[in-house]
């Protein structure tokens, strides 16, 4: 690309003009959601408590899943991939909620069928 201001032939992926310093792009929207690295209170929820908790209360297989998301969450947060961070934490959210209405369902039929 070449530079507003100057003139000057730049490469494609500069932010400032190589030889004036221009701004060259908006660099919030070139990196997108993805790369922008929010404040540390952003960090989303692992839910592995919760992951934890309805592997041993509800639905060992769900369970287990939800905690696979949650410990994906740190580790991804840790290498940057903030997105990715968010996505395992959405997933892990609804494997433990999968996990617990399964363990309900479970739960009621094993009540039903001792009671009667
Ligand atoms: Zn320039």
């Amino acid at each position: 690309m070449y530079c507003k201001n100057c003139g000057q032939e730049c490469p494609d992926d500069a932010f400032y003009c190589l030889n004036c310093g221009t701004k060259l792009r908006d660099t919030q929207t070139y990196y997108g959601y993805k790369n922008i690295r929010p404040s540390l209170a952003d960090k989303p929820p692992t839910y592995l408590a919760q992951a934890i908790l309805v592997t041993l209360f509800c639905c060992l297989p769900f369970g287990i899943v939800a905690i696979v998301y949650a410990a994906q969450v740190d580790t991804k947060w840790a290498a940057g991939d903030y997105y990715g961070a968010q996505e395992a934490s959405d997933k892990a959210k609804t494997w433990c909620m999968a996990s617990f209405i399964i363990g309900l369902i479970i739960g009621i039929f094993y009540i039903i069928a001792v009671s009667g």
